[in-house]
């Protein structure tokens, strides 16, 4: 499928938005106040955000919730209907933009949203491309015991199961390595 440049950036948005929520009780929320939501906001170079609150923190991490869904939804219907009461609710207003020399793409977030808002209509529509694409499954959980952070499987064979952020692949290779070696020597 064709991915824009805007699609990978919105897929790698909602995926380390979805990747700050804690994965146990030892770990702090990568948003957890405003400054931390301030952080994101200029990593991922969100534009038109303007001042931003408690308030936003709060939508943000309401949406960051129900980006988690999309990406444990078992199938594409599930996908869907999250997804749509998602860009519903943020409302979208699609704008052809050709900013900062890139090509000609489209933007769905409307003037002056909210960060949450913007969020939800510019990741959101991502994510419904992917659907329409018949690519729903690419959205994945890393599949090691103890991790399960989101990841787009970007493979040609959609073989990927375990996210790199912490080198996951490489620990079950060791821990399967280990298991049959301890085999071979009883
Ligand atoms: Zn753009
Ligand atoms: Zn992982």
């Amino acid at each position: 499928m064709l991915i824009t440049h805007d699609t990978r950036c919105a897929l790698d948005t909602v995926v380390d938005l979805v990747n700050t929520v804690p994965d146990d009780d030892t770990t702090t929320d990568g948003l957890v106040d405003v400054p931390a939501l301030g952080d994101f906001v200029r990593r991922h170079e969100i534009s038109d955000v303007g001042v931003l609150s408690d308030l936003d923190l709060a939508a943000v991490r309401k949406v960051r919730g129900r980006f988690a869904e999309v990406f444990a939804a078992p199938d594409a219907r599930a996908a869907a209907g999250v997804i749509n009461d998602l860009v519903a609710a943020a409302g979208t207003t699609p704008r052809l933009t050709d900013h900062d020399g890139y090509d000609w793409h489209v933007h769905y977030f409307a003037p002056g949203a909210s960060v949450a808002d913007h969020l939800a209509a510019d990741c959101g529509m991502a994510l419904a491309f992917f659907v329409v694409a018949g690519e729903q499954e690419r959205l994945r959980r890393c599949e090691a015991p103890d991790c399960r952070r989101a990841f787009v499987d970007l493979s040609r064979n959609r073989s990927r199961r375990y996210c790199d952020s912490r080198t996951c692949g490489n620990r079950l290779h060791v821990a399967a390595y280990r298991a049959r070696r301890k085999e071979a020597t009883g």
